[in-house]
């Protein structure tokens, strides 16, 4: 997606060898006109698996997934990274390694939100080594729904998330894929 492959190179900020900062765009501050733009390319790349829910995971995956959710007319649900307050029985729990805090996560799905039948299509802000991708589609299976698949906004392809989910089986498609990000140059795939 050249618009977003754009903004990426104007104001996406090299953290270090593996952390891109685009908190101008989606992680902080968010471009709704881009986001639009996301939402419509994850509609036509998933046009025809009869997606009925949109899920992602707070906080920066909520944009691509609530723009998702508006073109398909489906509900978005996002997984909570804090214990719920609600009765264990009510809610699917997954434990998820994150990435760029470097501590691992409980996120939460109510179990009213997500039903066996239901095909949901899994968005998220980054892709890197997989773990909230994966805790996403577990969620998913323990509902007993399918995961229809699962849409990135940006792909870190020098992780090895994308190879892991595409090896698992799951349809993988990422907006922007980076190749490397070495000496603070972003290079694309
Ligand atoms: P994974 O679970 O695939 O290892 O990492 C993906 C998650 O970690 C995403 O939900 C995202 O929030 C965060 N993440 C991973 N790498 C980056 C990155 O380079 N930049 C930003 N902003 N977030 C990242």
């Amino acid at each position: 997606m050249q618009l977003l492959q754009n903004k990426v190179r104007e104001e996406g900020i090299v953290l270090n060898g593996q952390v891109l900062k685009v908190d101008s765009f989606l992680n902080h501050q968010m471009d709704p006109v881009l986001m639009k733009e996301v939402g419509r390319e994850f509609t036509r790349l998933f046009q025809g698996e009869n997606i009925t829910r949109v899920l992602t995971i707070e906080s920066s995956g909520i944009a691509p997934g609530i723009m998702t959710a508006l073109e398909l007319e489906v509900p978005l649900i996002f997984a909570r990274k804090q214990k719920s307050l609600t009765l264990r029985e009510d809610i699917y729990v997954e434990k998820v390694y994150s990435f760029t805090k470097q501590e691992s996560n409980e996120i939460t799905v109510s179990k009213k939100f997500i039903h066996p039948g239901d095909r949901v299509l899994i968005i998220d802000d980054f892709l890197a080594n997989g773990e909230a991708a994966f805790g996403l589609a577990r969620i998913v299976e323990q509902a007993g729904a399918e995961v229809a698949g699962i849409g990135i906004v940006i792909e870190k392809a020098f992780q090895p998330g994308g190879r892991l989910l595409a090896e698992a089986g799951y349809r993988v498609e990422s907006l922007v894929r980076i190749a490397a990000l070495d000496n603070g140059v972003v290079t694309f795939a």
